[in-house]
C-alpha cells in the first residue's frame, strides 16, 4: 500500500512528543481484515508506559492550559488544516487497517477532520457567568476551567473520528490527553498523532499508548492524576471502566452500545424509508453504534417496503475496500463473521424468513452477505444483541402505540430512526421514543454540530456541538464580598 506521505505510517507509540517502542520490546500485529495479511507490528505497551504517558500529559498541563484560548485555537486550526491536507493518505490507511470502503474513509477523516474544525471554534467561546447575587455587597461568578488531564479509550469501527471527537473538545478546553485506540486499528491513530505534532501541538499535550487494553485500561481509569475517562465501545467494558473510575471518582463519558429501532408508518414516504434504511443499516457494514438493529413496517405497507428493500439490498456491491466499486467491506475479524452468522441462525431456527443474502460470498471468509430476514418475533436474540453487522430483522407492527412500546423495550437508548409525513405523529412518536438522538426522515445523523450521545445503558454524556466541550470543564464558583 502507497501513501503519498510514508512518514504517515507510524509503527511506534506516541508519549510526550517522541515515539516510542514498549519497555521490553513486545509487539502485537496488526492485520487487514479482508485479505488477513499482515500490515505491521505496534509497541505492546502496558501499566507502565501508560503511567509514564498520564505523567507526560500531567507535566503539559499548566502551560497548556496556561496558553490563550486563541492560540489553543489556532494550534488547533494547524491539525485540521494538515488532516484535510493529508486526507487521501488518511483514509488509505484507514481502509487498509479498518476495511470500510475508500469513500467511506475519506468521509470519516472529513468527518474527523470537523471535529477539530468546530471545538478550534469552540474554544474562543467558553464563557462563564455573572449570577445576580443575593446579597448587596456580593458579587458571584462563574468560571469555567479545563478539568485536567483526560484519558481515552476508542474503538476500531471509527478509528479517526472517535478520537478527533474527544481529544479536539478536551485540548480546546485546556485539557491534555492520554489516548488508547483499538489493537486492530492503531495506525490511523498513530497518524493523527504525526499531523498534530507537525501542527506543533506541544509534547504531552497528545499522547497515544499502544497495546495491553486491559493494562492500560487500568492505569488510566485509576490512577489519581487521571481527572477524566471518556470511552467508545461495547457496554460491557464501559461499566467495567465506570466501576474502575470509581474509586478516584474521575468524571466519566461513555458511548455504548445501541439497539436502533427503525420505525416505517403507513404514511411514510416508503422510497424514501428505503434509501434511508439502506444508510442507516449499511453503513461501516453494519458495524455502527447508531446502526439499525430492528426495523418495525406498518402491516398496511409490510410487502411494499420489504419488495423495495431487498431489491435495494440485493444491488449492494460487497468487496475489497480498495475497489472504487466496493460499497459494503469485510467486517473486522473472523469472530464478527460467525457472530452475525449465529445471530441470523438463531433467527431462521425460530420461523424468521430469509429473503435475500445469508449465504457466503466469493469475495472470501471475512465477508458477510447483506442480509434481510422478515417475520421477526420476540425471542429471537437479535432483537437484544447488537448485531454490528449486514443483517436486517424486520417485523409487522399495527398501531403506534405498540410500536413505541416495543421500540422503547431495551435497555439501549441510543439513536432511533422513523418515517412519517404525518406532522402531529411526528412530534408526538419524536417525544415518546426514549432515545438521545432521534432520525425522522432521514437514516443520516452524525454530524460535528448536533449532540451525539445515548440515555439509559447507552452512555453517559454528549460528544460534538457546544455540548460537547462541557464534559472537559468544570465550573468554578467565586463568591466575592465587597
Ligand atoms: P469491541 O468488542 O467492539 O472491540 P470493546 O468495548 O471490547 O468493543 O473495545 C473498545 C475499546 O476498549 C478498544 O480500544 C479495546 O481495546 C478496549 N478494551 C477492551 N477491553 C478493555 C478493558 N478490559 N479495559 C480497558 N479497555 C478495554
Amino acid at each position: 500500500m502507497k501513501l503519498q506521505e510514508p512518514l504517515l505510517l507510524r509503527q511506534h507509540a506516541y508519549i510526550n512528543g517522541q515515539w516510542c517502542a514498549a519497555d521490553g520490546a513486545d509487539t502485537f500485529a496488526v492485520h487487514d481484515p479482508a485479505t488477513d495479511q499482515l500490515i505491521a507490528h505496534l509497541p505492546l505497551m502496558g501499566e507502565a508506559e501508560a503511567m509514564r504517558a498520564i505523567q507526560a500529559a500531567d507535566a503539559a498541563l499548566p502551560a497548556w492550559r496556561d496558553l490563550t484560548a486563541k492560540e489553543r485555537a489556532r494550534l488547533l486550526r494547524r491539525w485540521f488544516f494538515l488532516l484535510e491536507q493529508h486526507e487521501e493518505d488518511l483514509a488509505r490507511l484507514m481502509t487498509w487497517e479498518q476495511g470500510k470502503p475508500l469513500a467511506e474513509a475519506r468521509g470519516e477523516i472529513r468527518y474527523a477532520a470537523s471535529f477539530v474544525e468546530w471545538f478550534a471554534e469552540e474554544a474562543k467561546r467558553l464563557y462563564g457567568d455573572v449570577i445576580p447575587a443575593p446579597r448587596q455587597d456580593q458579587t458571584l461568578l462563574v468560571m469555567r476551567e479545563p478539568i485536567g488531564v483526560c484519558a481515552a479509550i476508542t474503538p476500531w469501527n471509527f478509528p479517526a473520528a472517535m478520537i478527533t471527537r474527544k481529544a479536539a473538545p478536551a485540548l480546546a478546553a485546556g485539557c491534555t490527553i492520554v489516548i488508547k485506540p483499538a489493537n486492530e486499528t492503531p495506525l490511523s491513530a498513530l497518524a493523527l498523532a504525526e499531523l498534530a505534532h507537525r501542527a506543533g501541538i506541544p509534547p504531552g499535550v497528545f499522547n497515544i499508548v499502544t497495546g495491553d487494553a486491559q493494562a492500560i485500561g487500568q492505569q488510566f481509569s485509576t490512577h489519581p492524576l487521571v481527572r477524566k475517562l471518556s470511552f467508545t465501545g461495547s457496554t460491557p467494558i464501559g461499566r467495567l471502566l465506570m466501576a474502575q473510575c470509581a474509586g478516584t471518582i474521575k468524571k466519566v463519558s461513555l458511548e455504548l452500545g445501541g439497539n436502533a429501532p427503525f420505525i416505517v408508518f403507513d404514511d411514510a414516504d416508503l422510497d424514501a424509508a428505503v434509501e434511508g434504511a439502506i444508510q442507516a443499516k449499511f453503513r461501516n457494514a453494519g458495524q455502527t453504534c447508531v446502526c439499525v438493529n430492528r426495523f418495525y413496517v406498518h402491516q398496511s405497507v409490510y410487502t411494499g417496503f420489504l419488495e423495495r428493500f431487498c431489491a435495494r439490498v440485493a444491488e449492494l456491491r460487497v468487496g475489497n475496500g480498495f475497489a472504487e466499486a466496493s460499497e459494503i467491506g469485510p467486517l473486522i475479524s473472523a469472530r464478527a463473521v460467525s457472530k452475525v452468522q449465529s445471530l441470523l441462525d438463531d433467527a431462521v431456527q425460530q420461523g424468521a424468513r430469509l429473503l435475500t443474502g445469508g449465504q457466503s460470498l466469493a469475495a472470501g471468509p471475512q465477508y458477510f452477505a447483506p442480509t434481510v430476514i422478515a417475520d421477526v418475533k420476540p425471542g429471537m436474540r437479535l432483537l437484544d444483541e447488537e448485531i454490528f453487522g449486514p443483517l436486517a430483522p424486520v417485523m409487522p407492527f399495527a398501531s403506534d402505540q405498540e410500536v413505541v412500546m416495543l421500540a422503547n423495550a431495551t435497555i439501549y437508548g441510543l439513536a432511533a430512526y422513523f418515517y412519517s409525513r404525518d406532522i402531529s405523529r411526528v412530534w408526538r412518536v419524536a417525544r415518546q421514543l426514549e432515545y438521545g438522538i432521534v432520525g425522522i426522515n432521514t437514516g443520516m445523523v452524525s454530524n460535528e454540530v448536533a449532540p451525539f450521545g445515548g440515555i439509559k445503558q447507552s452512555g453517559l454524556g454528549r460528544e460534538g456541538s457546544r455540548y460537547g466541550i462541557d464534559d472537559y470543564l468544570e465550573s468554578k464558583y467565586l463568591c466575592m464580598a465587597c
